[in-house]
């Protein structure tokens, strides 16, 4: 028998292709960085092209090795960007630090990491000072963000202290014809922790290939359908799962960016969108919840970009959320992902079989979802008694499998907590998936509530308040109960000059829920605590309301669980 060999070249997938490509096509595409000061810096794809170029070359001159690590420490701004390319492009590996963890944590993760070389703001070296003691790095090169000169100094081994770098002057002096070092397909590219919001946090390193794969499914139509005519305004930090992939992808297509900096205070962000109207923007929920609330408490003074569209995931997003973007026009397309997955699992999109099929209501329903999965991405959904039937009722753990999903983390032996024995990686997500391929997260298993021999969704409950139009934010908890285990607490924020009572709160949403599903207690609280990634925290609400005790006659005494 004769077999068959392909006839495809062998050529790598490669992030380098991407750059050269961006270079060559789209010199005349836009970045645009806003300064501390809040003003807005040009350049275009061609100076971005040049410079990190020059940024590779200075690198390999300060001695990077293939598979160096170099950390950044960084705002989204285009330095960063080239940092995106730049690194790789010398054979390093580029590793974001989020900016957010305590600075003990950021110490931590770079020791782990073996960072070599840090990229660091310089109105973040504060903050680097703060970690500087438990890890050293070799070299650390400053970025003059603020514009203001930066105070290089001739590091002294014996103290330990790294030599400061100018990243403008490196760059200005980086010698010329770099040439990109040959790799392989799966090399390693980027790495990112996990922010740790359930445990310690975690190394996971993307690939040319990861990165690649994950670029091109961010260009298809009915997903994110990035193209070149998009003006992006990522707001998800660079630090947060590359900002969901999109700055790799933006490139490759040369569509135009728009960093926000440091400043991410709903105002500032809308102020933002008035001076450079986006097309497409990115950010978790509770980002929107702040930027609609205060672009609602001061009628005519914003714009909200006509047709923008707006991608919301990394948390559970309201269906209220939803319906008030819609009615200002603007489009929130939900998406599930995380650290491990580069981070596009599934999206939102309005399958063709469906069109016609369900009224208004049912939309917005599914647009509470999380969508269905990209290409590439197997999901399965996992009972106690083997994989559930894709029927939209059968729950169990979230499983998800390919080839921009991690199938181990660094320097960790792969535990079967996170790992199946076939190979899929355990998300720790409870979620349902619909015939049509829609899934429901109903919440991290560590979120859920266990009432009696129930489990109880702590997500369903909190989007219904928030549906309420004197909330602001609510998070249900789970708080121990003598009899029942586990009841539901839900902690609110009112919104400003609303007063709204616990029996109102609960009137409103029980003809949604059956009547064990209600949270017994409301608890009116000022603000719900943010993640390093700006997600409800409810490990540190459950640390807040330890202490709570329910009432002797706590509704749920009397409840037959399950009715
Ligand atoms: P962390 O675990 O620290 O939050 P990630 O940013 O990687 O770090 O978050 C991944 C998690 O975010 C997922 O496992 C899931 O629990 C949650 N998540 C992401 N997207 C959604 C969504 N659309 N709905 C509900 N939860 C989501």
């Amino acid at each position: 028998m004769h077999s068959v060999k392909t006839t495809m070249m062998p050529v790598p997938l490669s992030l380098n292709r991407l750059m050269e490509h961006a270079g060559q096509l789209f010199p005349e595409s836009e970045i645009v960085s806003r300064l501390p000061d809040k003003s807005l810096r040009r350049h275009r794809y061609a100076d971005w092209y040049r410079r990190t170029r020059a940024l590779a070359a200075a690198l390999k001159k300060l001695g990077l090795r293939k598979g160096d690590r170099v950390a950044t420490l960084c705002w989204n701004h285009h330095a960063h960007l080239e940092c995106y390319f730049g690194i790789p492009a010398a054979g390093g590996v580029m590793h974001t630090l989020n900016l957010r963890l305590a600075p003990d944590d950021i110490g931590w993760i770079a020791r782990h990491a073996r960072d070599r070389f840090l990229v660091v703001d310089d109105i973040l070296l504060p903050l680097y000072r703060q970690f500087a003691g438990q890890h050293r790095f070799e070299r650390v090169i400053v970025f003059p963000f603020s514009g203001a000169a930066v105070q290089t100094s001739i590091g002294d081994p014996h103290d330990g202290e790294p030599a400061f770098d100018d990243y403008e002057e490196l760059l200005a002096q980086a010698p010329a014809g770099f040439e990109y070092a040959p790799h392989d397909e799966n090399d390693p590219v980027a790495m990112c922790y996990t922010s740790g919001t359930t445990g310690r946090p975690k190394g996971v390193v993307y690939s040319h290939r990861s990165t690649v794969l994950h670029s091109l499914n961010c260009a298809l139509p009915d997903y994110v359908a990035l193209s070149s005519r998009d003006v992006v305004i990522p707001v998800t930090p660079m630090f947060h799962a590359n900002s969901w992939g999109i700055p790799y992808a933006a490139v490759m297509l040369g569509a135009k960016l728009v960093f926000p900096g440091p400043h991410l205070h709903p105002e500032d962000l809308l102020d933002l969108m008035q001076q450079e109207p986006p097309t497409l923007t990115l950010g978790v929920p509770t980002i929107w919840l702040a930027l609609i609330q205060a672009f609602e408490a001061k009628p005519g003074r914003w714009r909200l970009p006509a047709g923008m569209r707006s991608m919301v995931g990394g948390a559970a997003v309201p269906e209220a959320l939803v319906r008030q973007f819609e009615r200002h026009g603007i489009r929130l397309a939900q998406g599930w992902g995380m650290t491990e997955t580069s981070p596009m699992g599934s999206l939102f999109f309005e399958k063709p079989e469906l069109r016609g099929q369900l009224d208004e209501d049912q939309w917005f329903a599914r647009k509470a979802m999380a969508g269905v999965p990209v290409p590439l991405v197997e999901v399965r959904i996992m009972g106690d008694a083997g994989p559930c039937a894709w029927n939209g009722r059968d729950v169990g753990e979230l499983q998800v499998r390919g080839p921009f999903i991690t199938g181990s983390y660094h320097a960790e032996a792969p535990g079967a907590d996170k790992f199946t024995g076939d190979g899929w990686l355990r998300t720790g997500d409870v979620a349902a998936i619909d015939a049509n391929g829609y899934i429901r997260i109903a919440d991290r298993t560590k979120d859920l509530i266990k009432s009696g021999g129930e489990w109880i969704s702590s997500v369903d409950p909190e989007n219904a308040i928030m549906a309420h139009p004197a909330v602001a934010e609510a998070s249900v908890i789970a708080i121990a109960h003598p009899k029942w285990g586990e009841r539901p607490l839900a902690c609110v924020v009112a919104k400003p000059g609303a007063t709204v009572s616990g029996e109102e709160l609960r009137a409103f949403i029980a003809p949604k829920f059956a009547r064990w599903q209600l949270p017994d207690a409301f608890e009116f609280i000022d603000a719900v605590p943010r993640t390093s990634t700006g997600k409800f925290w409810k490990a540190r609400l459950r640390e807040r309301f330890a202490d709570f005790r329910w009432p002797d006659e706590s509704p749920a005494g009397n409840l037959p669980v399950g009715s």
